[in-house]
């Protein structure tokens, strides 16, 4: 089944789950309205479900070929790519000062998702290419940002982010690629890197790689390494294309999902060196590289959403036409599955968990603009805690759920979901991917445990907790039957919260923090996701006449009875399971 971009859910979402009709109403854009949004996320629609998503499956069965050095991919590929720079998409949220169109990132980021949705293995490539961007406008010096800018906005030229090696994944500090100063300003660069996403392909003409080395006298672990920008072309004077730099793909892997997606391992330095150009200063690589983690974790959020999101709509579809026994209350002939209860449970579970994610992730992304389009100092770096707070949990919830709706996609499917031809399968592989890559969901955890809980002392996270718990308040308010036990549910899911959060502050660097803080992630994630759902629901029912408030109650009321209760389980894992992780090697014997 194809995918249709949901674009009306979108918006919405987007608006008054995430806070962008907020952002929109204290001035935060300028004078740009609401009308030029939904015209640009409904042309993102058009393009995701006419020109990208028949890709998908052509991507996944034919892959990305390696050949004598090249890549080629998947057939259409290159020239889908070519409609879709050509339409402005790469530029949408990118300085204007090099072509972009300074559109806010929270815009970018819903079409991120239906990009996605459409063919994850296609929607990845400018995930990266965004991410140098971002990556090179704030650390790039000029002669840089002239010279690479205006190519990777406009998508002539796509970005490579390079940090692993096979000694070297989560552990990035543990990097061996080396880079020596050659004079005028450039480096040489020897060594080997893996795994790089879309390091070698056909659909532009030169690839800018940003590749973590190290430097012969840099201290050791993550404070010796420096970041640079190797082109697959060196340019002349004139910025054409030049001699071929002494860069090269050596491989591509095959892997369980994403095939159109070329994951290379790279080769530095087989003819002398290949030149590089430092980004930021030496031996301060990865706080450049930061800032392109960052962008890109969001990114990758909303891949999880993209492949929820699709997982769900088949699965919709699946079991409207599926016909199997009979619903209780049904008289005669057999019902289709959609009717029976459990059935109802995993879509709804589907829908919910997907919701609950694109919520969050637009909501981070609000916060990334709050944080550079703020006038107003203090509010620019509070949102700039709301913004470090809230993407790990986007990156890392976001992206488990997409890996369990495509789970239970499949499942929808029974038997036809593990046939490949349906297509389910392939949403399930595809999906497996996001947890492992941009850092796996693990280091997110910690991520959010050890570093975002202590900002401000504590006080950025109690100051979300307490928004969260107005919304609680607000349902609760409303008095209205069909939000149920919402309003009780969402404030049990909030003390569970503040009490498991509490905890972790006393101890943010503890092993048993360490142990709790997958849990702890999730945890988050059900009280925020249940808030933002009810947040939506509320506005809806607010909205004069809106005919989908009925079932952004319903979805809402959902996720609070059914899903956001589990987080008084978690709490007690968070709070009481960490000696019998810490102290149990013996099971592990
Ligand atoms: C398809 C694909 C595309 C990729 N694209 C890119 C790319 O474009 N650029 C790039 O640089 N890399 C890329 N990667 C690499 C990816 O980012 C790494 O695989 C990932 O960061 C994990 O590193 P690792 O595989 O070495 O796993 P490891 O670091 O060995 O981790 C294994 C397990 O141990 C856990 N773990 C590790 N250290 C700790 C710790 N300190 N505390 C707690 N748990 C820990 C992890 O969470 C994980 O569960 C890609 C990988 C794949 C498969």
């Amino acid at each position: 089944m194809s995918y249709r971009a949901p674009v009306f859910d979108i918006a919405f979402a987007l608006k008054h789950a995430a806070g962008f009709k907020q952002a929109l109403d204290d001035g935060l854009y300028g004078d740009l309205s609401e009308d030029v949004i939904d015209a640009v996320l409904t042309e993102a629609g058009k393009f995701a479900t006419e020109v990208v998503a028949p890709l998908n499956v052509v991507g996944d069965r034919a892959g990305a070929v390696f050949k004598d050095g090249a890549v080629a991919t998947a057939p259409g590929w290159k020239e889908a790519y070519h409609a879709w720079t050509q339409a402005g998409w790469n530029a949408l949220a990118a300085p204007g000062v090099w072509g972009g169109q300074g559109l806010p990132q929270a815009v970018n980021v819903a079409c991120l998702e239906m990009w996605n949705s459409a063919a994850m293995a296609f929607g990845i490539a400018p995930v990266l290419t965004m991410a140098a961007i971002d990556a090179l406008t704030a650390h790039g010096s000029d002669e840089l940002q002239r010279a690479y800018l205006p190519k990777l906005v406009s998508g002539e030229w796509t970005g490579t982010m390079q940090l692993t090696e096979p000694q070297a994944g989560s552990d990035v500090g543990a990097l061996r690629t080396r880079a020596e100063r050659a004079g005028g300003g450039t480096y040489r660069l020897t060594g080997q890197k893996i795994f790089i996403t879309y390091g070698e392909h056909d659909m532009t003409g030169n690839i800018v790689h940003l590749v973590l080395a190290r430097l012969p006298d840099a201290p050791a672990g993550s404070r010796g390494v420096s970041l640079f920008l190797v082109p697959k072309f060196l340019l002349n004077p004139d910025g054409s294309l030049g001699p071929r730099n002494d860069v090269r793909a050596h491989s591509i892997e095959h892997k369980l999902g994403i095939h159109g997606s070329p994951t290379c391992t790279m080769v530095f330095g087989d003819r002398g060196g290949a030149t590089g150009f430092l980004i930021g200063e030496e031996n301060r690589g990865l706080a450049c590289m930061f800032t392109m983690m960052n962008q890109a974790r969001l990114a990758v959020a909303l891949q999880g959403v993209g492949i929820a999101e699709r997982a769900t709509q088949q699965a919709l579809a699946y079991a409207r036409e599926r016909k199997q026994g009979r619903a209780a209350g049904t008289r005669e002939g057999m019902s289709p599955i959609i009717d029976h209860p459990d059935v109802k449970r995993m879509l709804l579970t589907m829908r919910a968990l997907t919701g609950a994610a694109r919520a969050i992730s637009y909501a981070t992304a609000v916060a990334v603009d709050r944080a550079h389009r703020s006038t107003d100092e203090a509010a620019r770096m509070a949102a700039n805690e709301r913004a470090s707070l809230l993407t790990p949990v986007a990156k890392a919830f976001a992206t488990d759920v997409g890996s369990e709706v495509s789970s239970l996609g499949v499942q929808v499917h029974g038997g036809m979901g593990y046939i490949e031809e349906t297509g389910a399968a392939q949403h399930f592989r595809d999906a497996r991917i996001a947890p492992i890559y941009e850092g796996t969901n693990g280091i997110q955890a910690i991520d959010l445990v050890t570093r975002k809980l202590p900002m401000s002392g504590g006080n950025a996270v109690r100051t979300y907790i307490a928004e969260l718990r107005r919304t609680a308040d607000a349902v609760k308010a409303a008095n209205d039957p069909a939000f149920g036990a919402t309003g009780a549910r969402l404030a049990e899911a909030i003390d569970s919260l503040e009490r498991a959060t509490e905890w972790l502050l006393k101890q943010p660097q503890s092993d048993a923090a360490l142990a709790g803080a997958t849990p702890y992630l999730r945890l988050f994630a059900h009280a925020a996701g249940g808030a933002l759902l009810a947040e939506q629901a509320l506005a809806a029912a607010r909205l004069a006449g809106e005919s989908s408030a009925p079932a952004r109650i319903a979805l809402a009321r959902f996720f609070a009875e059914n899903i956001a209760v589990a987080a008084t389980g978690l709490e007690r894992i968070v709070t009481e399971g960490a000696t019998s992780v810490n102290a149990s090697e013996a099971a592990l014997a």
